[in-house]
C-alpha cells in the first residue's frame, strides 16, 4: 500500500518524521485511501504535510490519484488516541507537552534552594543626575576625550524602553560610597574613567545585564571587575555561607584569562580570592584552589560544572565564536543560576556576536565604544607593503635589523609551522626571538609572554592567539608578516600597539593572494585617518585591480 512507505520498517520513518516535525502523527489504515492525523502546532503540521507528501512522490508505483489527504489538522499534542484500534504506529506517542512541563518543573527545583541575589547596587552621586541632555551629549560624542572616542548605548528589551543611566564622569560618581574601590583606583594612578568604563558602571552596578562592544585596551576588564567586586561582597548572604563562587568570567584564550586573573589580584577587594581554570595548566593546583574556596573563577570554556554563579561575563564573545565555543558556553550556562548577571563583551558587533546575546542575556542594554564599523585605532600609523610570499623575508629581516633598540615589535604569522620556521630562521641569524602559538607547552608559552613582556626579548613571532587580549602596552611595531584571516583580525592585530596613549606602527605585507580583503583594507584606513593618498599613490589600488583581473 502507499502509505506503508510513510510508516516505514517497523514505524521508523514516521516515528523521524514525528521526531523531526515535533509532531503526533496517526495513519488510519484504508484500501486505496488512508486516512492521516497530524497533532501539533499548525506550522508543525504543515511542515510535517510537506514531508509525507515528499515520501509519497518519492514511491516508486506513485498512482498520482493517491493523494495525502490531511483530514483533521488538530490543535495540540496530548489527546489520547491510543484506544484507537487502527493506529498503525504502536511505538508509545512521544508527549512533548508532557516532557516541557517535565523540564521545566526539574529546572524548577534544580534552583529552589538558592539564596536572594541583591543587584542593585549603584547610588547616583548628585553631579550625575544633574546632567543635562547637552552635558550627557558632548561626554557621550568623545568632546571629553582627547582620544577619538565615541560612545552610543540603546536599551535592547522589547517593549518601553528604560532611562539610559547618565554617564559618570568621576570614579566617584559611581563609586564615591564604595572606598575600597576609590582606594584601589588611587593606587593604580588612574585619572579618570575610560569611555566605557564611564557608561558601563552605572548600567553593570544596578545589576542590568550588558554588552560592552570595546576594543581590548579601552579599560573594559576593569568596566566589569569592579562592580563585580561590589556585587560577590554585598549580597545578603555572607560570603562563607554561599555554596561555592560567586562569579565566572569566560575568556577565549589562556593568555586571556592570566590577564583578567592578573587584573584581579591588582585590586584587592574584601579579600575577594580569584583563579584561572584553563586546560594545560596546572590541573590539581587548580581544583585546589577552587575547593579552597574562591569567589571569582576565570576561565577558558572547558569542564566546569555545577557553578551557581550570581555573574557571567563572556570576554570576547566574538573571538570565542570563532574558536568553536558556543556548545560549551552552552553546557556551562546550565550551572549557572538563571537569575544571574550576564555581561558580555565583543570587539566586533556581527550577527553571530547578537545572536549570542540574544539567547543568554536579558533585556540587556549595550554601549558601544567607537563606531558599529570596524575602525582601527587612530593612534597606529598603518603601512601597507606589497610583495610576493618569496620577497618577505627579505623585508622581514630589513626590519627586524633596522630596529632601535627602545622598540618591540610583535610579528603576526599565518600557522604554527609560519611561527617555527621564522623564529628558527631569525635565531641562526643571531636574531633574539620568542615565539606564540597554541602547539607549544602553556608554561612555554607563559614563558614567552613573560619574556616579551619585561622586555627580555623584544620580538614575539605570534599566530592570532595573541591578537586580542594580550595587553603588553610598549609594543611599538606590530608587524603582518601574513595577512590575518579577515579584516576583524587585522583591527585586533593592529590594535596591539598604539596602546595607553602612546602610538605606534603597523606594517602589513600582502601579496596577491590577499587581494579580497583590498577594499575593506581601505576602508579601514580611511576611517583612521590614514594617508590613504599615499596608499592609492604607491600603486596599490592599482596592484589590487590588476590582481582582481589577473584572477
Ligand atoms: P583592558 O581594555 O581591560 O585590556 O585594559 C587595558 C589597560 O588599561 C589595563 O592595563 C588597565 O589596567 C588599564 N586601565 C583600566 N582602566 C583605566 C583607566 N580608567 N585609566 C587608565 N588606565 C586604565
Amino acid at each position: 500500500m502507499w502509505w506503508a512507505r510513510i510508516l516505514g520498517r517497523g514505524g521508523s520513518k514516521i516515528r523521524e518524521i514525528q521526531n523531526t516535525t515535533n509532531t503526533r502523527i496517526q495513519v488510519i489504515k484504508g484500501n486505496p485511501e488512508a486516512e492521516i492525523k497530524i497533532f501539533g502546532n499548525k506550522a508543525m503540521q504543515t511542515k510535517a504535510k510537506t514531508v509525507i507528501d515528499n515520501v509519497v512522490k518519492k514511491q516508486q508505483n506513485y498512482i498520482p490519484g493517491h493523494r495525502v489527504d490531511i483530514i483533521a489538522f488538530q490543535p495540540t499534542v496530548g489527546t489520547d488516541t491510543s484506544a484507537n484500534e487502527s493506529v498503525t504506529d504502536d511505538q508509545p506517542l512521544i508527549d512533548w507537552d508532557q516532557i516541557r512541563e517535565d523540564a521545566l518543573k526539574w529546572e524548577k527545583k534544580k534552583w529552589a534552594d538558592l539564596p536572594p541575589i541583591k543587584k542593585n547596587f549603584y547610588i547616583e552621586s548628585a553631579t550625575t543626575s544633574s546632567m543635562s541632555q547637552v552635558q550627557i551629549d558632548n561626554w557621550r560624542v568623545s568632546l571629553c576625550w582627547k582620544e577619538n572616542f565615541n560612545i552610543t548605548c540603546d536599551d535592547l528589551k522589547d517593549g518601553e524602553k528604560r532611562p539610559i543611566p547618565n554617564p559618570i564622569c568621576k570614579f566617584e560618581d559611581a563609586f564615591q560610597s564604595y572606598p575600597e574601590v576609590m582606594e584601589n583606583i588611587k593606587k593604580a594612578g588612574f585619572q579618570k574613567p575610560t569611555p566605557i568604563q564611564s557608561q558601563a558602571w552605572p548600567i553593570v552596578l544596578q545589576g542590568i545585564d550588558l554588552i560592552g562592544v570595546a576594543q581590548t585596551g579601552t579599560g573594559k576588564t576593569l568596566s566589569y571587575l569592579m562592580p563585580g567586586f561590589i556585587h560577590l561582597d554585598s549580597q545578603p548572604l555572607a560570603r562563607e555561607q554561599r555554596n561555592g563562587p560567586g562569579m565566572l568570567v569566560l575568556t577565549p584564550t589562556r593568555e586571556l584569562a592570566l590577564q583578567v586573573e592578573a587584573e584581579c589580584s591588582k585590586y584587592s577587594y574584601g579579600d575577594l580570592k580569584s583563579v584561572c581554570v584553563y586546560g594545560g595548566g596546572d590541573r590539581d593546583g587548580q581544583i585546589q584552589d577552587v575547593s579552597k574556596g574562591v569567589d571569582i573563577i576565570i576561565a577558558t570554556p572547558g569542564r566546569l560544572n555545577d557553578l551557581q554563579m550570581n555573574n557571567f561575563v563572556l570576554d570576547e564573545a566574538d573571538k570565542m565564536l570563532d574558536m568553536g565555543f558556543e556548545p560549551q558556553i552552552m553546557k556551562i550556562l546550565l550551572d549557572v543560576r538563571p537569575d544571574r548577571q550576564t555581561i558580555m563583551t565583543s570587539a566586533t558587533w556581527p550577527y553571530a556576536v547578537r545572536r549570542l546575546a540574544q539567547s543568554y542575556l536579558k533585556e540587556p542594554m549595550i554601549v558601544y565604544v567607537g563606531t558599529l564599523d570596524l575602525v582601527a585605532v587612530s593612534t597606529v600609523k598603518q603601512n601597507i607593503i606589497i610583495t610576493t610570499e618569496e620577497e618577505k623575508r627579505t623585508h622581514i629581516q630589513t626590519f627586524l635589523e633596522n630596529m632601535s633598540p627602545k622598540d618591540k615589535v610583535i610579528v603576526f604569522v599565518s600557522r604554527k609551522a609560519v611561527a617555527d620556521h621564522l623564529s628558527s630562521d631569525l635565531i641562526l641569524r643571531h636574531i633574539s626571538v620568542e615565539s606564540l602559538h597554541g602547539n607549544r607547552e602553556q608554561s612555554d608559552r607563559e614563558k614567552a609572554l613573560e619574556n616579551f613582556k619585561t622586555g627580555k626579548v623584544r620580538i614575539l613571532i605570534a599566530t592570532d592567539l595573541a591578537s586580542r587580549g594580550l595587553d603588553v602596552h610598549d609594543i611599538t611595531h606590530v608587524y603582518n608578516y601574513d595577512f590575518p584571516r579577515n579584516i576583524e583580525e587585522y583591527v585586533h592585530r593592529v590594535g596591539r600597539t598604539g596602546r595607553a596613549g602612546r602610538t605606534g606602527m603597523s606594517i602589513t605585507l600582502i601579496t596577491r593572494n590577499d587581494w579580497r580583503v583590498a577594499t575593506e583594507l581601505i576602508n579601514i584606513l580611511e576611517r583612521a585617518n590614514q594617508k590613504i593618498q599615499d596608499f592609492i599613490q604607491s600603486g596599490i589600488v592599482g596592484t589590487y585591480i590588476n590582481m582582481k583581473r589577473l584572477d
